[in-house]
């Protein structure tokens, strides 16, 4: 009896010193406290250069992408098809794997994948979801839910509440059963459950930039039923994509452990999906102030890694001709839906170096993880039944 308690001593005491070399090692090796991931769905290089040409200076402006010291390729094609979609490209960029489009972080036979957001919130960082489409399309669906399709909205929206992330931030107030006229929760309204759960909860842009961030904040703003309007289209009732962020970076600041937010700049695909040049361009000179804003929040908070990527090019935008001063500038746009181009990856903070070159998309999350000190990413989940 006493040999083996003595024995079990000694392994619990063999363990205790494991674990202490362990989180010295991990916090020697863990540069990255805070990740911000800006992801603006359909932007190819040819977007960012029409936004550039947009400004005074024509060719010879500069944008906030513009400053970012390291940039990448991303090889974004699906598992099935070159073209990808936002379902298969955001699959990737939270989970490691690529998949077949309209998949959300699972494989083609249906495995589930552990998306790096949630795997930042079991590690007890803070978490947050800012989108100018609704909280439950494709790309913020994909870092919150394992499912076969992305097209069973309500599930999303049910299964989106239950991660435990701190800020939700966009449109889709239909899907959580929120009167479009009334802004006040239907009865059995998915939002109710949101409430019970200690969200606080706006529906417009002036409740959202008079809110009060207190400690533990949970929050989610929903301020449109379906996808929010263009930049340029704004309603009065509806934050700009800097404001929502901007709030959204406030909430998750407050943890001294770190968080992960995703931005998604999601309407440069629809704009481009319609071939308009000029809503795009609004779209995207919005999309590169949140860029000012994330690389300002860096620059004040070491440990802060900022990545721009896009999920997929929309549209073939081509510029066919034009001065440098972006006067005369002629757009050809070759789809209204997606392409196969490769698509830009920037980088700042602690380990940017690490995201240029030519990479796989699958590589992004990895690297961010390795660089968050996450042991064991990717993974497939275990089978549910
Ligand atoms: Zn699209």
């Amino acid at each position: 009896m006493k040999t083996i308690s003595k024995q079990l001593w000694r392994s619990m005491v063999f363990t205790l010193i494991l674990a202490v070399l362990w989180t010295a090692g991990a916090a020697a090796e863990t540069p990255v406290k805070n990740v911000i991931l800006l992801i603006g769905d359909g932007m190819g290089i040819n977007h960012i250069t029409a936004a550039r040409l947009s400004l005074a200076e024509g060719a010879y402006s500069v944008l906030n992408l513009d400053t970012m010291p390291y940039t990448g390729f991303s090889l974004n094609f699906a598992d099935n098809n070159l073209v990808t979609d936002s379902a298969a490209a955001a699959t990737a960029l939270a989970t490691g794997f690529r998949t077949e489009t309209g998949r959300l972080a699972t494989l083609p036979d249906g495995t589930p994948l552990e998306s790096i957001m949630l795997r930042a919130k079991a590690e007890g960082l803070s978490t947050g979801i800012v989108s100018t489409v609704k909280i439950t399309d494709a790309t913020p669906a994909a870092f919150l839910v394992n499912a076969d399709s992305r097209t069973f909205e309500r599930d999303v929206a049910a299964a989106i509440l239950e991660t435990e992330t701190d800020v939700f931030l966009g449109g889709g107030a239909d899907a959580f059963g929120i009167n479009p006229f009334t802004k006040q929760p239907k009865s059995n309204a998915l939002i109710h459950r949101a409430l019970e759960k200690g969200y606080t909860f706006v529906s417009d842009r002036e409740g959202l930039l008079n809110l009060e961030i207190t400690p533990g904040l949970k929050l989610i703003g929903l301020f449109i039923g379906g996808d929010m309007s263009f930049e340029l289209t704004r309603l009065p009732t509806e934050p700009s994509l800097m404001e929502m962020t901007e709030r959204a970076l406030e909430v998750v600041s407050q943890n001294p452990r770190g968080f992960f937010l995703m931005v998604e700049g999601a309407r440069i695909d629809r704009a481009s999906h319609t071939q308009s040049a000029k809503e795009m361009v609004g779209e995207l000179l919005m999309f590169d102030q949140v860029v000012g804003l994330a690389l300002e929040f860096a620059k004040d908070n070491p440990g802060t890694l900022v990545v721009v990527t896009a999920d997929h090019e929309t549209g073939g935008l081509a510029i066919t001709s034009g001065h440098p001063s972006g006067e005369t500038v002629n757009y050809h746009w070759a789809s209204t839906g997606h392409t196969a181009a490769v698509v830009p990856i920037y980088a700042y903070g602690p380990g940017a170096e690490r995201f240029s070159g030519t990479l796989p998309i699958t590589e992004i999350p990895v690297r961010i993880a390795e660089l968050m000190g996450l042991t064991g990413f990717p993974a497939a989940k275990e089978m549910e039944e």
